[in-house]
């Protein structure tokens, strides 16, 4: 790699969405395959692109944006703390921290929080905290700890993450990777049994696992996991970055089946897709085992990422988003499920976190995405035959009809 040295590299002029298309497949990574929209803004459940266009958003930054695109008063804390204070590090404490981890543990009914940044390194975090709990508490050989994990998860792009994921995309030329990890079939409470041992600190679960194409799990297994582990002297983590505040129509989607896990991981929608801000939430005993200088990063608890996270949580409660999720998702699960199309083989999922799968034969997921844009709709597709409709929580039912018009005439 050489540096251009001479004084001046005009910049170029972007302005119809060609350019930016051409600029990004020229000079980006292509670690991603975008549909060919460029946007430009976006307000509630609407975004616009570089020409104007208005597209309804269904996938909401995979669910970081539970609470609508720009939320003003998420953008008003930010902006007023922007203003005040952005980084203090963890070397000097910041006022927003505390209150920050005060009102997530109350809203959440954890005992102690441990904030970073993006959802994989909340599953690092836990990773490395049910490793530590094993050892120091459950009294397991040094060295011998084991995760249990379930097939077709997904929990980020870490090394350590995709050691344990079964896609091959995820790992493919990524080797070496983490030991530890020990994967079932997820919905088997049997082969979950089977997999549990002595050396087992914890399991690793979505309630439903989003990339997968929003698998639900059977009746009843969030449940069994959750005392199976309690039997065995098991860390229950639950993976909740997707699922979490408000997307599955409860705050929590633990709460479908009334359990608690041990340890709660959340992302995403924490701060309402303005800033990267997750953590990890436990009783004392779990996150207990970290001493200081054991783990950190440099980002994790900053003042802007606090601020924007208590305005986040704050409009979810005040603004009823997770009764809309609840409300909008039923009827929305049920208008997608009410259109005659012999594409479709199956409309599933919970809250706002659904999903429409295909037929093998119906001509794949992206070629009904790009239908669904060119109508004004924004879709991503996961697996091949599955499309994912999780728009911000903040729809209404009139967004929903005019969406379920477009989607009838896509699906045709
Ligand atoms: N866990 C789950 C369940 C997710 O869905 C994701 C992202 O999609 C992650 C973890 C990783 O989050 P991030 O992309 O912020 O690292």
């Amino acid at each position: 790699m050489a540096f251009d040295t001479s004084p001046a590299i005009p910049p170029r002029a972007f302005s119809a969405s060609q350019d930016f298309i051409e600029a990004e497949n020229e000079y980006g990574a292509s670690n991603y395959k975008p549909l060919d929209v460029v946007l430009s803004r976006g307000e509630g459940v609407w975004v616009w692109d570089v020409e104007g266009n208005r597209y309804l958003d269904c996938l909401a930054g995979y669910s970081a944006v539970n609470q609508g695109h720009c939320h003003p008063k998420i953008r008003d804390a930010l902006i007023a703390q922007a203003s005040r204070l952005t980084l203090t590090s963890r070397a000097f404490r910041n006022d927003q921290l505390a209150p920050f981890c005060e009102e997530l543990c109350k809203l959440t009914h954890s005992h102690k929080v441990l904030p970073m940044n993006t959802g994989a390194e909340a599953v690092e975090t836990a990773i490395k905290v049910a490793r530590k709990w094993g050892y120091e508490v459950k009294g397991i050989e040094p060295g011998r700890a084991e995760i249990v994990v379930f097939a077709s998860n997904f929990h980020g792009r870490t090394v350590s993450v995709v050691s344990f994921s079964t896609d091959p995309t995820a790992t493919r030329g990524f080797g070496p990777f983490t030991p530890g990890f020990k994967i079932v079939p997820f919905g088997s409470i049997e082969a979950l049994e089977e997999a549990i041992g002595p050396n087992t600190a914890a399991v690793l679960m979505e309630p439903i696992q989003g990339e997968a194409g929003v698998i639900v799990p059977p009746a009843g297994y969030v449940r069994a996991v959750r005392e199976l582990c309690t039997r065995e002297r098991v860390i229950f983590i639950l993976d909740e970055i997707q699922t979490g505040l408000g997307r599955t129509g409860k705050l929590l989607a633990e709460e479908h089946e009334g359990v608690e896990a041990d340890m709660t991981l959340l992302g995403k929608a924490l701060s309402g897709g303005f800033y990267p801000v997750s953590a990890v939430l436990s009783s004392v005993e779990n996150l207990g085992v970290l001493k200081p200088g054991e783990h950190g990063s440099t980002f994790g608890g900053n003042p802007l990422g606090c601020a924007a996270a208590r305005a986040a949580l704050r409009v979810i409660a005040e603004e009823g988003m997770v009764e809309n999720a609840a409300e909008q998702g039923a009827y929305l699960l049920e208008g997608l499920r009410a259109i005659p199309s012999r594409a479709v083989k199956e409309v599933r999922g919970r809250g706002l976190m659904l999903a429409i799968e295909l037929h093998a034969d119906a001509g794949g997921a992206r070629r009904t995405c790009e239908a669904l844009l060119r109508r004004g709709i924004l879709c991503k597709d996961t697996q091949l035959h599955t499309i994912r409709v999780s728009p911000p929580l903040v729809i209404t039912r009139a967004d929903i009809d005019w969406a379920l018009g477009q989607f009838e005439a896509a699906l045709r």
